[in-house]
């Protein structure tokens, strides 16, 4: 008899925080700043120094807990958690314990199978990162300190992921609103925002949960996915051949695609955490937690359910436009200036989101402005051009940063609306082929595409295609 696994799934993923400096100290967290030049005997780790928490960061924790159903802990303790690393000279990571800032929030996503999934999350603390060790350049490693002290949240979930597409839709709505809240620039591929996933199966029916083992390092959306898949596939042939799973921490190797074990539960930590000596509790007053909930600005789940009511579009554009914060306050610009939204909604979706991918450029580098793009469906909504010419616009918008209108009157782009120089250009045509005529005239439908075809050829594309139609249809008899 074969035994059906599920499969339960807990994410951890830890948020770099936008804060000018960092969490114990008043160093900068520049990106890409020259090695260990943003340190100070604090975030160096120096004996005798006093840590002093950057406000800031829990403002920003609180923002994140807020916007993710979380309660506020009124009184939170920051706590030593205790190991060795070479690159973090302290021997021991500042973070939270047992009493963490935010707990017991949800988000919901929807997977492709149409039914919503709650997936709770357990808690939201606050932590320092810890420096960086460089192993890439010769055969020694170096170490870089600017990283360490710089702010985290950990966002911590309840095992209820079953899916690696749940697991990918939870991360892209956590990176959507760290984006959104302007905390964490959600970058994976960079590390501003890390994923560590703990996966265990167990045989459907069993209430009991297996074995996990956590996998670490991947550094982006599709390797957490496939990283997640690999370990499900790997943990249930593994109990098929009658095998046990072993607690440990594996390491996602994306060029070989899989998953090599880091450590065992031997080694284990024991992080001996106790409550930070140097620093005082946390405490969080209702009035902060007002102020902060009265700051926050409209997250994407409400514009989305606005740009369907206030615009009239597809729960799919909606979905799609507030994916990115940029690209729902442009669209919505664009929108507001144009008669139809949802001509503007597949503009933007399409050409607009196309163009960035290609050109790997952000919408505040985007050249096209909303009043531009704005102007430009004006165009085709006043039939001054058809939609085809108007991608031919758009393109050239984008090559030589012209307005739409000064293109259109330059290369004398507009459509030709007027009856009488189409009925002449048609006439033409008619003694032009005068057996494609015939054929029509015995039946051949087909052959009205051929006419359409030579007289936008003729027209170099700036015909009416309504005109043509009609006229055609007239004239061809
Ligand atoms: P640790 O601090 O050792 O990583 P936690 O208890 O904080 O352990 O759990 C970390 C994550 O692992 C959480 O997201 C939790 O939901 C998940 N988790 C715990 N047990 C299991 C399990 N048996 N299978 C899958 N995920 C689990
Ligand atoms: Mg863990
Ligand atoms: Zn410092």
């Amino acid at each position: 008899m074969t035994v059906k696994y599920e499969a339960v799934i807990g994410l951890e993923v830890h948020a770099q925080l936008q804060t000018n400096t960092k969490i114990f100290c008043s160093c900068s967290t520049k990106f890409a700043a020259e090695p260990n030049t943003n340190v100070c005997p604090i975030c160096l780790g120096h004996p005798g120094v006093l840590p002093k928490l950057n406000e800031k960061v829990v403002e920003f924790a609180i923002k994140m807990g807020l916007a993710t159903n979380c309660s506020i802990r009124e009184y939170s303790v920051s706590a030593r958690k205790n190991y060795f690393y070479p690159d973090m000279p302290k021997g021991y990571q500042i973070s939270q314990y047992d009493k963490p800032i935010c707990e017991n929030g949800y988000l919901i996503v929807h997977p492709k199978n149409g039914k919503e999934k709650k997936i709770r999350i357990t808690r939201i603390h606050i932590e320092e990162d810890a420096g960086k060790s460089i192993h890439d350049q010769g055969d020694h490693t170096l170490i870089d300190i600017n990283r360490s002290g710089v702010p985290l949240i950990e966002i911590v979930t309840e095992p209820d992921i079953e899916t690696a597409e749940e697991a990918g839709l939870y991360l892209a709505k956590i990176k959507q609103i760290v984006q959104y809240l302007e905390i964490c620039d959600g970058n994976m591929e960079e590390g501003s925002l890390r994923c560590d996933a703990n996966i265990s199966i167990r045989p459907v029916g069993e209430q009991k949960l297996g074995t996990r083992s956590e996998i670490k390092n991947m550094n982006s959306f599709r390797n957490v996915e496939r990283a997640i898949n690999y370990e499900i596939k790997r943990q249930q042939e593994l109990l098929e051949d009658g095998g046990k799973v072993v607690q440990e921490t594996l390491l996602w190797d994306a060029d070989a695609n899989q998953a090599h074990p880091m450590r065992g539960k031997e080694e284990a930590h024991d992080y001996r955490y106790f409550p930070e000596p140097d620093l005082v509790p946390i405490v969080v007053l209702d009035e902060m937690i007002l102020e902060i909930r009265k700051q926050l600005p409209e997250l994407p789940e409400a514009i989305k359910n606005r740009f369907i009511l206030q615009f009239n579009l597809p729960e799919y554009d909606a979905d799609t436009l507030t994916q990115s914060k940029d690209v729902a306050l442009y669209f919505e610009s664009v929108a507001k200036l144009v008669r139809d939204p949802k001509l503007a909604s597949n503009w933007v979706m399409v050409e607009v989101l196309r163009i960035l991918n290609e050109k790997k450029c952000k919408l505040l580098d985007f050249s096209v402005k909303p009043t531009d793009l704005a102007e430009l469906i004006g165009l085709i909504e006043h039939n001054i051009i058809s939609g085809k010419i108007a991608r031919e616009v758009f393109a050239i918008m984008i090559e030589d940063n012209k307005k739409p209108g000064q293109i259109v009157r330059e290369q004398n782009l507009t459509q030709i609306t007027d009856e009488g120089m189409l009925k002449d250009l048609i006439s033409s045509l008619i003694q032009k082929f005068p057996g494609e005529v015939q054929q029509y005239r015995d039946g051949k439908d087909k052959v009205f595409g051929f006419f359409v075809g030579q007289v936008m050829k003729e027209s170099k594309g700036k015909a009416n295609p309504r005109a043509v139609n009609n006229l055609l249809k007239d004239l061809l008899k």
